[in-house]
């Protein structure tokens, strides 16, 4: 309903003024004008027209349909709007409008609010925090586009910040915005303003914002506001309106809210307004849309009534009802018109700034009251009505600071009732009003202000505390889970948000204002934090079992979100030493007021000469938490002290309570033993919580307001600690003290407690790894002397340690800064090298090798599994490079100056005695409490302790002299000592490296002159050669390949146990077959090697060996079995996986489509090839009883499976969907594997060795078949149109027709009758009705009587008017019913609209061919279908018949995708139908990758093309009656040599498959006669026949401007080549010219100029893909060797061309020869002189024909930038409904055709009728795809695959990002790039019909719990 301002001046400005106007408001805007001088003009004047006006206009009417409820919007324009826009502008309002904009400077602000699903772009470079985001069109036109931008999608709300100075630090505006600023802002507009107008636009505006106001949140429904109600005295003699009649109109409306689901909006309203589904779900789409929806229009009664019921229903189970009401519909006009209003209005605020200042004005008048009460009321008001009101405060108040400084400031004071209403509320925090706090926070003078004035930090925290203290218990946070309230606590926390807003910026210059505001807002955090302290504490379980895990995801979810906000808190106080003091003592003092009595309490512990009074507590007895705030705060705040020259002593920190350190660390030190003790296995009885809270302290998503703290806090205790108390408390925590003991071995045999044992082992472990990272942790800034950027470089590298890492990964891996930045960008570079992708792996960082020396093996962010895996990895490395094969510690960097103490750790007395003691149990065999862990870390410790005193000899600072203090324990001997001890020897290299270390420190206090530099180098651990790594990572490829196939060599091994378990008997009683296995297995393409170069398929000349056996191996029981012997008796039946799959892929015409598989006639494949049968198979080979029973038990076990299980398969077994046994392909079929074809020829040739065949001219064989044609029968029948949809031929299985149907009528026509067949007889006698029979030639004696106009239906000549017939839609003899019946004749051809066509027999055509020609003729064309090597049948056992009719069914039955019908007539069209298909699609993706006919043919594709060539090749042997057969076959010969005007002209079909079906028919054509297509000369005719049809349609199509530029490339290159064939080419060329014209004449087309050798070019390049797909036909038919140049790697397009015009027995070299037959110039005429052949030529679209003959399908062409594609569905409406944005636009990547996805809005009932609702994907690919699909997802960026309605999966998109990888979902938000090889293997995998078996192998490996409904995508 938005309206554009601009078309609405425009508008304005057409209509001629005044003259329009109507009379009655011309009057009224004069009235008010007089009323304004007067002074007396108000708001109640308006409201007063509008009490009657309204109404009339917007009121619902009775009983109307509510889905379609429309208003005269023009009168309302002309009586509503028209009035208030004439007064307030006192004149023409376009003349106003036009010169208030002038006033305005360009606008500097974008502030373009986005919608749901927009586009934004954040910079990375210049954007102050992530918030800061463009709309694309400034984002297009800035320099942002050229940065490291983030792309994302809005979730609606937020607007644009172009111009913003305060959200960008360069590049503030764009260039269309930056026009403004460009302008100085001279003055306030407003003073410009005349001040008539000022006050004008005061008076309406002060008189709609009211009005909106009240009658949006009005809540008294049933009546209207007392001043707006129509009054009796309305009523007036002339007004005839029913408005003024008592009525009785009201409406139910249904509101939204977030807790009913869409399907139980659907279903109630089903019921309780009665509507249809597809209604139920427009009223469902609307409601979620508007946030309310009249559902009911009628009386007061009727309307109660349906909101009882709707609310009855949606409360069933207690849960809160739909929110319905009944209102009045004067009410709903009000509202609707006010809703209009607001947009009227909105529009006028964007177009000046005039208008928004005024705007400003008033509704911040009485500090905000109209501010103030539309947020009080926001939560009243349904969802449009609220995002109108905040869209006009963006649009009125947000675009200008001081307005928008004013409106923050209300928000501010308004912000806790906002909340809390927000909290009751049901809808989302995006149309909450709440949500506005991202505007105003994020800006930081704005920020500053309302914190330092309006005490914004206290008044958020105020809010929140508010509800924290209903969840406290012992003055602690508890949060639980599913109570009631949690709800509302979530939906609190986005006070969170807003507080992280506020405090994103520090200020720069501190105020007292500020600093007040600021503590205030820090001692209340400080009261939440202390609630979180110690919150969800645990005790250790001992005995039994936890009953019940705790909850724990609460408090961390609030920690997440409060993580967000102390750095910035933290940051703010460390910027101001005033504010620093103030903090830290506030903390200290809240620390200390949490202290009690218990915490005091204290014992004293000693070790060696220390006796330290210790803190009483127990972490294995006494609860423990994870949650320590306040103290982690302690340590943030303490790094920051030293900057003003203050620390923890400082005596400005004296206050009472203080805790001293050691209280101070003491609860993040149990935390710590807590953890150990975890480790040790101390808390296995704890449960899951404790597992899942100890992980998440250390990932990385909250580790850095957790365990860095805690380190950071314990590294601070330590400096203030005295070094061997520090370790005396931390021994004592640890429950260590006895330990270390000298005697504790002794002490311990006597106690004998196993168990505790081993907890103490590692717990030492663990104590040793806690001092460690307290002395060598020191990447943080403040504690090492290192910079931010340092410690993101650590992260890296001890990452890249563990493995080279993609970019992704390693992002995610680091912590994420305030803004969402991980730093890596800035340092990556240095440290790492990045390996571009390759293929389908990532591109991945791999590190440098110089920095392989810092790792360190006990980093503190380490899992346990990274740890030992970084350890193996560099440990393997260096073992590789021939180095120590150990770790020893780096040298971490030098301690700040106040940490410098902690270095005294590692010299300290009590250090000494403990690593004496690990070393010394280590050198006593007996010891117990050692292991080899402790070992390492002890050396570690020592490696770290000579690192520093080396760096202390450097300084010359004596302080720190370890190598001097550990004489005291002779540390050199201890650890001598064990050299070579068997308990070393694992870590011998480290010890070694140890005491070599020690040895060179030691020199360097008696040896000073030795530069200390050469030791470095000496011990620096060097990397490994490049050369090692490559072998490493290929070795670990080698690892994951040989694993992949062990995992599936043992599958197959159990499968095969299974397999052979449950086949018991059958593998008993079958003998073994196998073979020795030495003998080699050869195939007939090894042949090759050794021919000679002229191989030829097919003809007289044909090259044919014998065929050799070819053994399978059967995947499920491993036997091998042999295929291939003529008689097929060797070896049992064995059959390949198949898939059969309808398909458009080819398609040239993708306006065209199958529309009625039940009655299409496959004769042939259109020329289009807009459909057609894809087969494919993985080659694995099994025996068809072992399939057989595998398939069984697929089926059976899916059947037991329960019904809802079912979805989630990745197949169907419905559509008898199976995954191969072996490499889980799709499957719908078993192929059967058949012997070859020519084995008998063979047979016979190599016993002749002079063959005496017979070669008959092509004339003569021409003859014979047009012979064949002169005296075939036709039976014309035909269904009644009524009958038609019944489909019989589809729904009858192997039902014998009912004798009862007895046919009333029928035809026969003969065109000569030598003997009328059998059928015709019996049908004569049969029927009831009179038949006619026909005689053209008078040869028979049968009675001949036909009805004119019967004759004519059979000719075709005018029978169907107009417009001749258009192919495939046959025509259909409805006029009469059929005529068919017969006791051997089945239903099959009730429906057979091209009725029965029956051949002569052989004898007749031989004896009419001998009269015609000559008995030599007739000898050899009877020779052609009688001689035995094409007339030998193998004979099939019985199971391979079975196979065979079950495969010929399936490919009919999945190829047209209708019910079985084993005796359907269209079987064996379809089987060849499909090898065609398949040939074409082979043939195309070769092509497409540029390579030759075989190159590179995978073994699944040649396996699978063989044996469906040859399967086509046998089809005649399953099928059940062979007439079908002779009746197609001879169907076929007449549409190709009779035409006509009933059959497809020459440019409709498609030459190939007419090549292949009368190959593999013609042999059969004759009754009695079984033949199989051996390669003949018959063969050869035919091709060249449909050669020359090919060449004819190339001819017919030729446009002169199509000159081949490929093939004239190739011809420059090879001039030698064009020079021999000069001569030949150019009689091609000449006779191409020459033929051209007359075909062209012929058709009636307009001459052409032709230049003969462009022309020549042309066909060769075009006839090229027909000569190919004949290669492959005749190659895996005959299988006779291809040359070696149809296989060879580099393809030469024009080459091959005479290498195929060679192998298909052609005349080499030129083209003329082979078509210089006049017979074929008959043909030529006969094709060329049909009369629909010139209107296609000319015709375009769909009504023209095919015209490029070698295109190669491509998916859409996609833009190379990312952002240019989602910039264009940012607009996309939703088809469905009127105007609204699509959610998830996804486009066809077959057509282009932009869709709106997964939304109920566009759902379709389909199959219609079937009342399943299915997604505009899911439909569209039904008709674009025959069902299979490839979209793009576009907001989300990704690929979606659709198969088979109830299957799909998303894929990688072919977009990547400059690392190599991909983003679904945009979650990364990188710029991205279109990849062309990603794309092509897209395009590939859909040339290839690869999509379902895709889809089949994704879902199988990842089976999701959920399942996605694909049908509803
Ligand atoms: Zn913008
Ligand atoms: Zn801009
Ligand atoms: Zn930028
Ligand atoms: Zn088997
Ligand atoms: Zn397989
Ligand atoms: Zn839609
Ligand atoms: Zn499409």
């Amino acid at each position: 309903m938005q309206r554009d301002l601009l078309w609405y001046l425009a508008s304005k400005r057409l209509r001629p003024d005044h003259d329009m106007m109507d009379p009655t408001v011309v009057d009224l805007v004069e009235r008010w004008n007089a009323l304004h001088k007067e002074g007396r003009f108000s708001a109640l004047n308006v409201r007063e027209y509008w009490r009657i006006k309204v109404p009339e206009i917007y009121s619902p009417q009775l009983n109307c349909n509510c889905l379609r409820i429309t208003f005269d919007e023009e009168l309302a324009q002309k009586l509503l709007f028209d009035p208030l826009e004439r007064f307030m502008c006192g004149g023409d309002p376009a003349q106003v409008f036009q010169m208030v904009k002038q006033l305005d400077t360009p606008p500097s602000l974008c502030g373009r609010v986005f919608k749901n699903g927009d586009p934004t772009y954040g910079c990375r470079d210049c954007g102050m925090d992530p918030t800061c985001v463009l709309c694309a069109e400034c984002f297009k036109n800035s320099a942002h586009s050229k940065h490291r931008y983030k792309i994302s999608t809005s979730s609606g709300g937020g607007y644009c910040d172009c111009g913003d100075k305060e959200a960008w630090k360069s590049d503030v505006f764009c260039d269309i915005h930056v026009k403004g600023q460009m302008v100085q802002q001279s003055q306030n507009p407003l003073e410009k303003l005349p001040p008539d107008l000022t006050e004008r636009i005061h008076l309406i505006f002060e008189c709609i914002l009211p009005y909106a106001k009240e009658l949006l949140t009005y809540e008294v429904v049933l009546s209207i506001p007392k001043d707006l109600e129509i009054r009796e005295s309305d009523r007036e003699p002339t007004n005839l309106s029913s408005l003024y009649d008592i009525r009785d109109t009201y409406v139910t409306m249904l509101y939204n809210d977030e807790t009913h689901t869409y399907d139980q909006v659907i279903s109630t309203l089903e019921r309780a307004i009665e509507c249809t589904h597809k209604d139920a779900v427009a009223f469902a789409t609307s409601i979620d849309r508007e946030g309310r929806c009249i559902v009911r229009c009628s009386s007061f009664q009727q309307c109660s009534q349906t909101k009882s019921l709707m609310e009855k229903q949606t409360s069933r189970g207690g849960g809160r009802p739909l929110k319905v009401q009944v209102m009045d519909t004067y009410i709903i006009a009000h509202q609707i018109f006010a809703s209009r209003l607001l947009t009227w209005l909105h529009n006028i605020l964007e177009s000046a700034q005039a208008f928004r200042l005024i705007f400003s004005d008033i509704v911040n008048k009485d500090g905000g009251s109209i501010v103030e009460n539309i947020i009080w009321t926001d939560t009243n008001m349904w969802k449009t009505a609220r995002v109108q009101w905040h869209r006009l405060f963006i649009s009125g108040m947000l675009m200008d600071q001081e307005s928008k400084k004013l409106f923050a400031r209300t928000f501010t004071k308004h912000y806790s009732k906002m909340m809390k209403d927000f909290i009751l509320d049901d809808h989302d925090h995006s149309v909450s009003v709440a949500s506005l706090g991202v505007q105003l926070f994020t800006m930081p003078t704005i920020a500053h202000m309302l914190v330092a004035e309006e005490d914004v930090l206290a008044r958020l925290l105020n809010t929140f505390l508010s509800e924290c203290d209903k969840k406290l218990r012992d003055n602690k946070l508890a949060l639980e889970h599913r109570s009631s309230n949690t709800s509302s606590f979530r939906r609190i926390q986005y006070i969170l948000y807003d507080l992280k807003y506020l405090l994103g910026v520090k200020p720069e210059i501190w105020t007292d204002d500020l600093r007040r505001g600021f503590l205030h807002g820090y001692s209340l955090l400080l009261r939440l934090l202390g609630m979180m302290q110690g919150m969800d504490p645990m005790v250790r379980q001992v005995g039994t079992h936890m009953e019940y895990e705790p909850e724990w995801e609460s408090a961390f979810n609030l920690h997440i979100k409060l993580a967000a906000v102390i750095p910035l808190v933290i940051e703010w106080a460390a910027s101001d030493r005033i504010v620093l003091i103030k903090a830290y003592r506030l903390l200290m003092k809240s620390l200390g007021e949490l202290g009690t009595e218990a915490t005091r309490r204290r014992y004293v512990r000693e070790l060696l000469d220390y006796s330290v009074s210790c803190i009483e507590y127990d972490v294995s007895s006494a609860p423990v938490s994870i949650h320590l705030p306040l103290s982690r705060l302690v340590a943030g705040l303490t790094l920051h002290l030293d900057r003003y020259g203050l620390n923890y002593n400082s005596p400005e920190f004296l206050v009472k309570g203080k805790p001293s350190p050691e209280e101070l660390m003491e609860p993040v030190l149990r935390t710590q033993v807590m953890i150990a003790q975890v480790h040790a296995g101390m808390w296995r009885r704890n449960g899951f919580s404790l597992i899942n809270q100890i992980y998440f302290y250390h990932n990385v998503r909250c580790r850095q307001e957790m365990l860095d703290r805690d380190v950071m806090l314990l590294q601070i205790a330590a400096t203030l600690i005295d070094s061997n108390e520090f370790l005396v408390h931390l021994l004592n925590r640890f429950n260590l003290m006895n330990w270390a003991r000298d005697d504790y071995e002794i002490i311990y045999l006597r106690g004998n407690d196993e168990d505790n044992m081993r907890q103490t082992v590692v717990l030492v472990e663990e104590y040793l790894q806690l001092v460690m990272t307290v002395v060598a942790e020191r990447y943080t800034p403040g504690i090492g002397q290192v910079e931010e950027e340092d410690r993101i470089k650590k992260e890296i590298i001890q990452l890249l340690c563990i493995e080279p890492m993609p970019h992704s990964v390693l992002n995610k891996a680091l912590p994420e800064g305030t803004n969402h930045e991980t730093g890596m960008e800035k340092v990556i570079d240095e440290v790492a090298d990045f390996k571009k992708s390759s293929g389908a792996t990532k591109g991945y960082f791999d590190l440098k090798k110089a920095y392989y020396s810092h790792y360190n093996l006990f980093f503190y962010h380490y899992t346990r599994e990274e740890q030992s895996k970084s350890e193996v990895g560099q440990r393997a490395r260096k073992k590789a490079a021939g180095e120590e094969e150990c770790c020893p510690p780096p040298v971490p960097p030098p301690f700040t100056v106040p940490f410098t103490m902690i270095v005294n750790i590692l010299q300290c007395d009590v250090f000494l005695h403990i690593i004496k003691t690990v070393l010394k149990r280590m050198s006593e065999t007996k010891a117990q409490s050692v292991s080899e862990s402790q070992l390492q870390k002890v050396l570690h410790l020592i490696g770290y302790a000579l690192h520093e005193e080396e760096r202390y000899h450097r300084n010359s600072d004596p302080y720190f002299h370890f190598t001097r203090r550990a004489q005291k324990i002779n540390l050199l001997a201890l650890l001598e000592g064990l050299v070579g001890h068997h308990r070393t020897s694992t870590h011998k290299d480290l010890l070694a490296w140890t005491i070599r270390k020690y040895r060179v420190v030691l020199n360097l206090s008696s040896d000073i002159s030795k530069p200390a530099h050469e030791t470095e180098a000496v011990l620096a651990s060097t990397s490994s050669s490049e050369a090692s790594a490559a072998s490493a990572e290929k070795k670990r490829r080698a690892v994951i390949a040989t694993q992949r196939k062990a995992r599936i060599m043992a599958k197959m091994a159990s499968m095969q146990q299974n397999f052979i378990k449950t086949n018991e008997t059958f593998f008993q009683e079958t003998p073994s077959t196998e073979q020795p296995v030495d003998i080699p297995e050869s195939t007939p393409m090894d042949l090759t090697e050794r021919l000679p170069e002229d191989m030829i398929a097919i003809g007289p000349r044909q090259t044919l060996a014998q065929p050799l056996d070819v053994t399978y191996t059967c995947i499920l029981c491993h036997q091998e079995d042999a295929v291939g012997q003529g008689d097929g008796t060797t070896g049992r039946p064995m059959v390949l996986g198949g898939l059969i799959q309808r398909s458009t892929v080819l398609s040239r015409n993708r306006t065209c489509h199958l529309e009625q598989p039940e009655n299409h006639d496959p004769l042939l494949l259109p020329a289009d090839l807009h459909w057609g049968v894809h087969t494919s198979s993985c080659g694995h080979a099994m025996h068809a009883q072992c399939w057989q029973k595998y398939f069984d038990d697929v089926v059976t076990k899916e059947r037991r499976r329960p019904y809802r299980f079912r979805q989630n398969l990745s197949f169907d077994i419905e559509k008898s969907e199976y995954l191969c046994p072996l490499c889980e392909s799709l499957c719908n079929t078993a192929l059967p594997l058949l012997p070859g074809v020519t084995y008998t020829a063979a047979t016979i040739q190599s016993q002749n060795p002079a063959p005496t065949k017979s070669t008959i001219p092509i004339a003569e064989w021409l003859k014979g078949l047009h012979t064949i044609l002169k005296y075939k029968t036709v039976v014309m029948s035909g269904v009644r149109p009524d009958e038609e949809g019944s489909h019989q031929d589809d729904v009858q299985i192997d039902q014998t027709p009912q004798r009862g149907a007895v046919p009333t009528s029928g035809v026969v026509v003969a065109h000569g009758t030598v003997s009328l067949p059998a059928t015709a007889n019996s049908m004569g006698t049969g029927g009831s009705a009179p038949i006619l029979v026909v005689g053209v030639t008078g040869g028979g004696g049968a009675s001949i009587n036909v009805g004119p106009s019967l004759l004519r239906q059979v000719q075709g000549e005018g029978g169907l008017r107009g417009r001749p017939p258009r192919w495939p839609r046959l025509p259909l003899n409805k006029k009469h019913k059929k005529g068919v019946d017969g006791k051997e004749e089945e239903e099959d051809y009730s429906s057979c609209a091209e009725g029965i066509w029956t051949p002569p027999t052989l004898p007749t055509v031989a004896v009419d061919l001998m009269s015609v020609s000559s008995p030599e003729a007739a000898e050899a064309f009877t020779d052609l279908f009688n001689n035995p090597a094409a007339t030998t049948m193998p004979t099939f056992p019985s199971q391979t018949s079975d196979m065979m009719s079950s495969f010929a069914h399936a490919v009919y039955m999945h190829g047209l995708g209708v019910n079985p019908n084993f005796s359907s007539r269209r079987i064996p069209l379809m089987v060849w139908d499909t090898a065609a298909y398949t040939i074409h699609t082979l043939e195309e993706t070769q092509r497409n990758a540029s390579r030759a006919l075989l190159t590179s043919l995978s073994s699944r594709q040649r396996d699978c093309l063989a044996a469906l060539v040859k399967f086509a090749a046998h089809v005649p042997l399953c099928v059940k009656k062979k007439q079908n057969i002779e009746g197609a076959v001879v169907r076929l010969l007449s549409v190709l040599l009779e035409g006509g005007e009933t059959t497809p002209c020459v440019l409709e079909w498609d030459a190939f498959s007419i090549l292949v079906t009368l190959s593999l028919g013609l042999p059969s054509v004759f009754p009695n006669i079984q033949g199989l297509a051996i390669g003949s000369v018959q063969d050869l005719h035919l091709l060249q026949v449909c050669f020359l049809a090919h060449l004819v349609q190339l001819l017919l199509t030729y446009e002169e401007q199509s000159t081949c530029t490929e093939m004239k490339v190739v011809d420059k290159t090879s001039e030698t080549n064009q020079e021999s064939s000069s001569s030949t080419g150019n009689g091609d060329a000449a006779w191409l010219a020459s033929l051209l014209v007359h075909c062209r004449t012929l058709a009636n087309l307009p001459a052409v100029n032709v230049e003969p050798q462009n022309l020549l070019d042309y066909v060769k390049e075009s006839c090229l893909p027909f000569l190919r797909c004949c290669g492959l036909f005749f190659h895996f038919l005959t299988e006779v060797p291809a040359p070696e140049e149809l296989q060879s790697s580099v393809w030469v397009p024009e080459s091959e061309f005479y290498c195929l015009l060679r192998y298909l027995g052609l005349a080499v070299n030129h083209l003329k020869p082979t078509f210089s037959d006049p017979g074929l110039l008959e043909l030529v005429n006969r094709w060329c002189s049909d009369s629909r052949v010139g209107p296609l030529v000319t015709g375009a679209g769909s009504e023209g024909c095919v015209r490029s003959w070698t295109r190669i399908n491509q998916l859409v062409s996609l833009p190379h930038d990312y952002s240019e594609l989602i910039n264009t569905v940012s607009q996309f409406p939703c088809p469905a409904s009127s105007g609204d944005d699509s959610r998830t636009p996804t486009m066809c990547l077959v057509c282009g055709k932009m869709l709106c996805s997964q939304s109920y809005c566009c759902q379709t009932e389909f199959p219609e009728g079937s009342h399943q609702m299915v997604g505009a994907c899911t439909y569209h690919a039904h008709h674009c795809g025959a069902g299979t699909g490839i979209f793009l997802r576009v907001r989300e960026c990704k690929i979606l695959l659709l198969s088979g309605r109830i299957k799909g999966c998303f894929v990688n998109p072919p977009y990547l990002d400059e690392y190599g990888e991909t983003d679904q979902g945009l979650k990364r938000g990188n710029p991205l790039h279109l990849d062309a090889t990603q794309y092509a293997r897209l395009h590939t995998m859909w040339l290839s019909h690869a999509i379902p078996d895709t889809i089949a192998h994704t879902m199988e490996s990842n089976s999701s719990v959920l399942a996605t409904e694909w049908q509803h995508l």
